[in-house]
This record gives structure tokens, sequence and C-alpha cells, in this order.
């Protein structure tokens, strides 16, 4: 499961979970973008903290594991280059990449699109108030996904944070001390 994680919340991890139960999957590797090229005009928490808060959210799920090959790979993160590397990882693996339904649609505009589809099984997970247009997406390769509603964004997190408003129960725990502790999104931001 892709994403930038900044930070993660339980929208994802219930994605995630849901997903994971769905379709059998042995493990679920949560992914956290190195440099974000969709979000480039947006400030982005430095990769370590926001690997961090993943692997303190994902810590307690046997099933759940966190990949820190996009941010330690130089440069801006494609998806073609995650699906290489997991696949030089585990050559012997069935991968389905896990993503937004928001992030799907945006699914023809990455680079070597054509090469995606032979790297894994896409799965687009809907939320809340996203209504996808399915049109030109190959429909052998891509799954859409209904989760459990859960009106949760990174961006509503950052801003919570910022205004002094809790986000206790919209991320683990355990994220939220990690936020405090650095003193994470303070400064309001775009
Ligand atoms: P931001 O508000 O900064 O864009 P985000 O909440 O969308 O953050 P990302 O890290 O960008 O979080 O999300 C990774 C993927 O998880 C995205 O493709 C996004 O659509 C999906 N996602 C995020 N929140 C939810 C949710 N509540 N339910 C289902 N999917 C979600
Ligand atoms: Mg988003």
């Amino acid at each position: 499961m892709g994403g930038t994680f900044d930070p993660i919340h339980h929208g994802h991890l219930v994605a995630a979970s849901e997903v994971q139960s769905l379709f059998d999957l042995d493990e679920v590797v949560f992914v956290p973008t190195g440099e974000p090229w969709q979000k480039a005009d947006k400030q982005v928490s430095p990769a370590e903290h926001r690997y961090l808060m993943t692997v303190v959210a994902t810590a307690s799920n046997p099933r759940f594991t966190v990949s820190r090959v996009d941010i330690d790979r130089k440069g801006p993160t494609f998806t073609s280059d995650t699906l290489r590397d997991l696949r030089a990882q585990r050559p012997d693996d069935e991968l389905f990449f896990i993503t937004g339904a928001d992030a799907l649609a945006q699914i023809l505009s990455w680079k070597d699109v054509d090469e995606l589809w032979g790297l894994a099984h896409f799965i687009g997970v809907t939320r809340p108030g996203y209504v996808l247009s399915e049109s030109g997406l190959p429909q052998d390769n891509v799954t859409l996904q209904e989760v459990p509603a859960m009106a949760i964004s990174s961006t509503d997190c950052r801003e919570r944070v910022a205004d002094g408003e809790p986000v206790w129960y919209l991320v683990p725990d355990g994220v939220v001390q990690y936020i405090n502790k650095y003193e994470l999104y303070t400064d309001p931001r775009e």
C-alpha cells in the first residue's frame, strides 16, 4: 500500500485491513513515498518521520510491514520503480498495489504506465465523497473496492494539529504521541 502517510491515519489502516481480508493477502507492505511528485507543490514532512509513524501505526499487526524502498531511492517516487524494487526483493510473490481511488484515477499519467500492468494487480479503495470515473482503466488489472467509510484525511489531521484540535482516534495513539514529541504540523501550511 503506497501513500505519503503524512501522517498515517485509521482510514489507511482500515483500507489495508479490509483489502488484506477480502483478497486473503499474506502481508500488506506499507510503502511511504519518497518525494511524492503529485505533491511537489506542497510541503511534505521528512521521509524519516513519515516512515517511523507508519512503523508505529502498523507494529501491532502481524500482517502489516513497512518498506523503505521509496524513501531510500533518490528522486521522485514513481510506482513503476516501487513495484520493480518490491518484485526484486520478492521474486516469487504475487503483488497487489493498493491505493486510493483518487490516486487510481491519476494512474494513466504515471510514468511507464504500460509496464505497470505486468508488475501488479491494482486495487483502488474508495472513500466517502469521491466519485471515480472508471473510463480508460484496464479492467483486468484494476479492482475497485469499497472500504468502510472513514472520513479521515492526512490533510485534515495536519490542519487539526495546527489549529490545536485533537487527532486522538483519527490516528493511532502512538502516532498522536509521535506527532506531539516531534512537534509536527504545528505551523499552518498548505
Ligand atoms: P493527504 O490529505 O495529504 O492527501 P491522504 O489522507 O489522502 O493525505 P495519502 O497518504 O495521500 O493520505 O493516502 C494514500 C492513499 O490512501 C491515497 O490513495 C488515498 O486515497 C487513500 N486514503 C486516504 N484516506 C483514506 C480513507 N479515509 N479511506 C480510504 N482510502 C484513503
Ligand atoms: Mg490524498
